[in-house]
């Protein structure tokens, strides 16, 4: 096992394009786990895992793949570049610990990354920066810098600086040693040629080092000191400096290259290495004591007991579901049962695996601080928190948005129906954010999920990955339904079944309840007046007409049944007759209750150049939006604001024409709230 100062967890956080792929493919190649560079151009990306990502160039699952660099174990989490998958965003940096942001030398800091940006500032993520593209036409590495300050409200501090640009880029400028790099083009950048600074850049280096030294300066006492007193500084003792202030996130180091020229890559290993922190440098993980009933802080240690948060779920059908875990205490050992502390259940890890990018390795165990892959785990998802019976800690959970749109998908002919049965279950089991329903009445599937995007993806890989041919309806809000006034009901029911009698009478009682609360069922009858045996098969009537909802068929949300009275006679009343009445009375006394319609509302959160803040807020409003708040940045806007997801079908467009292209919005759900008219308002 590593110990823990060798690890590094680490994500690359990029804007579409900017280049990940390309640096992720050199990072593995260099770092000796791949053996020849596959290139993004031709499909051979060995990260991206699924076609569909390769296609649309888009990384949409979060792996962890592991590579070696001076002697420090790095663990590479995979993170999403497209902003609709917020949750996959999300979700990779809850586990990481550091980040390296690459951003495009011409394109700057896009929209996108400034959204990505700012939740990792919320998780406070350390990170660096790579300005990627040197070697493009138009690169502007200074303009960058500018935009860093403008837009992300950081400060930019420069460990490099370019040698030539666009078509003559050469290398960099390395301002900790103050010497020049070459990366040796008849080996695929493998050799780092080192030379002294160029006569004609000399001056120019020696600003921005002064630059660097400003900045250290304020970090630490000791190189100030040094600087003071016009002393030689020891570039570790520069490094040191720099870690600092990045793990205090005083401001951002910025490296530079071309990674599709085979220059710059190294650096921003030795980067990971030197300025980003190990699991130790980390506060102590936090969670909740189910038995003491209060919160805890977990120190990061292989000497406790196992405590691990499940951060990804990828089924395979030849080896079994991998489930990855990042440890945050003790460790785990194949073989051994682990409790799932979210599910209370116990289960078996099989295998314990270390992803490399072209291979996996078996592992006898992981321990706190690293990361691995559980083979054998039948019940454990997403977000779950894996340990030990006696140290039940639950670890701070992640967050999931609602499914909120649905689309009906039918499979083209019978025989594809199974087929589309499992390849839904799969893709359920992957994601917490996607959900399966069968329409009683029709029999079709719906699936929901949170967003257009998200079921687009989703729908592509069942027609590609499961090869389930099927049709696919159009994209319709989930609603819910509840009731506004509190209702008793006596439900009869008498029916000659097959020339036997089946007979039930019941007294229920529905209640709204605040939002949120959820739907409850009590049994609120005498003892003794009822047997067990049918109290129960009313409740599972009940139960079962929460999911078809009250008039429109969604489900029901925030309604309390109370079972209050009920007859019986030995000889003709069953529990047939007594859930068909509990799922009758239900729907009776409902539509007597003031039904109540109720739709998503979304938290729109939207990016923009100051110019376009009038047109923003004006489409906005135009969509029942209501502006929650309005933050100016140097030069952008940010507003948030809440409107139903009905109205907001199409806003990407939308917005994308009124802004050209600047601004970007991300849109989450927030809560349930009446439709003012119902379906005709
Ligand atoms: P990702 O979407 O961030 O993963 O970006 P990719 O790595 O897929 O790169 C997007 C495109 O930019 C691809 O066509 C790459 O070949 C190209 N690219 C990546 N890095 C560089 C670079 O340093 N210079 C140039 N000229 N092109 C690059």
């Amino acid at each position: 096992m590593a110990n823990l100062d060798g690890i590094r967890n680490i994500g690359i956080i990029a804007h579409i394009d900017a280049g990940k792929t390309t640096t992720t493919e050199r990072i593995l190649y260099y770092t000796g786990k791949t053996h020849r560079l596959g290139e993004v151009d031709d499909g051979e990306a060995t990260m991206d895992w699924m076609d569909q990502e390769q296609e649309r160039g888009i990384t949409i699952t979060a792996a962890a793949t592991t590579c070696y660099w001076r002697d420090h174990q790095i663990n590479i989490i995979d993170t999403p570049g497209h902003v609709d998958f917020t949750a996959e965003v999300e979700r990779s940096l809850r586990v990481l610990d550091g980040a390296v942001v690459i951003f495009s030398a011409v394109e700057g800091v896009e929209p996108q990354s400034e959204t990505v940006w700012h939740q990792a500032d919320r998780y406070r993520v350390p990170r660096f920066a790579y300005v990627n593209k040197l070697d493009r036409i138009g690169a502007d590495f200074h303009g960058v810098l500018e935009e860093m300050k403008a837009k992300l409200g950081t400060i930019p501090l420069p460990l490099q600086l370019p040698v030539g640009s666009e078509s003559e880029l050469q290398g960099v400028v390395d301002l900790v040693e103050m010497r020049e790099i070459c990366w040796d083009q008849n080996d695929q950048g493998n050799t780092l040629l080192y030379s002294p600074i160029d006569a004609a850049r000399v001056e120019e280096a020696r600003k921005w080092r002064e630059n660097l030294l400003d900045h250290l300066s304020h970090i630490s006492d000791k190189l100030t000191e040094l600087y003071l007193a016009g002393a030689e500084i020891p570039s570790a003792a520069l490094r040191s400096a720099i870690r600092q202030g990045t793990l205090a996130n005083k401001f951002t180091p910025v490296l530079c290259g071309a990674s599709l020229r085979n220059m710059g890559v190294q650096p921003v290993l030795d980067g990971v290495v030197d300025f980003l922190p190990s699991p130790a440098d980390l506060p102590p993980a936090r969670g909740h004591h189910l038995k003491k009933n209060e919160d805890v802080e977990v120190p990061c240690t292989s000497e406790a007991f196992a405590l691990g948060l499940v951060f990804k779920l990828q089924v395979n059908r030849e080896a079994g579901n991998l489930c990855y875990v990042r440890m945050y205490s003790g460790k785990l050992k194949e073989g051994q049962t682990v409790y799932n502390i979210s599910k209370k259940k116990r289960e078996r890890i099989n295998r314990l695996l270390r992803m490399h990018a072209n291979h996996s390795q078996q592992l006898d165990q992981v321990g706190a601080g690293d990361i691995a892959a559980i083979i054998g785990l039948k019940t454990s998802q997403t977000g779950d928190t894996l340990g030990v019976e006696a140290f039940p800690i639950l670890l701070e959970k992640m967050h999931f948005p609602e499914p909120v749109i649905s689309v009906a998908i039918e499979p083209k002919t019978l025989s594809e129906r199974k087929k589309l049965g499992e390849a839904l279950e799969t893709l359920a089991l992957e994601d917490p954010t996607f959900s399966v329903k069968e329409n009683e009445e029709t029999g079709e599937l719906i699936i929901s999920g949170m967003g257009e995007l998200h079921l687009d993806v989703l729908v592509t890989r069942i027609f590609r990955e499961f090869k389930v041919e099927a049709r696919v309806g159009k994209p319709q809000v989930s609603y819910r339904e509840t009731i506004g006034a509190e209702v008793t009901h006596v439900e009869k029911y008498h029916r000659m079944i097959a020339g036997k009698e089946h007979s039930a009478t019941i007294t229920i009682q529905v209640k709204p309840q605040p939002r949120g609360q959820g739907n409850s069922f009590t049994n609120a009858t005498e003892r003794g007046a009822l047997p067990d045996e049918l109290a129960a098969a009313v409740e599972r009537g009940v139960t079962a007409a929460f999911g078809s909802g009250v008039v429109y068929g969604y489900p029901a949300l925030d309604i309390s049944v109370s079972l209050l009275d009920a007859e019986y006679h030995q000889t003709t009343s069953t529990p047939i007759a007594f859930e068909a009445a509990g799922a009758m009375g239900f729907d009776a006394a409902c539509r007597k209750a003031n039904p109540i319609l109720l739709e998503p509302i979304m938290a729109v959160d939207v990016l923009t150049p100051s110019e376009f803040l009038g047109e923003v807020i004006s489409n906005l409003n135009a969509r029942q939006g209501v502006i929650v708040n309005v933050e100016s940045k140097p030069g952008a806007d940010h507003v948030k604001a809440q409107a139903p997801l009905v109205a907001m079908f199409g806003f990407s467009t939308v917005l994308r024409s009124a802004t050209q292209g600047r601004a970007t919005f991300t849109m989450e759900f927030s809560h349930f709230a009446e439709k003012v008219g119902g379906f005709g308002g």
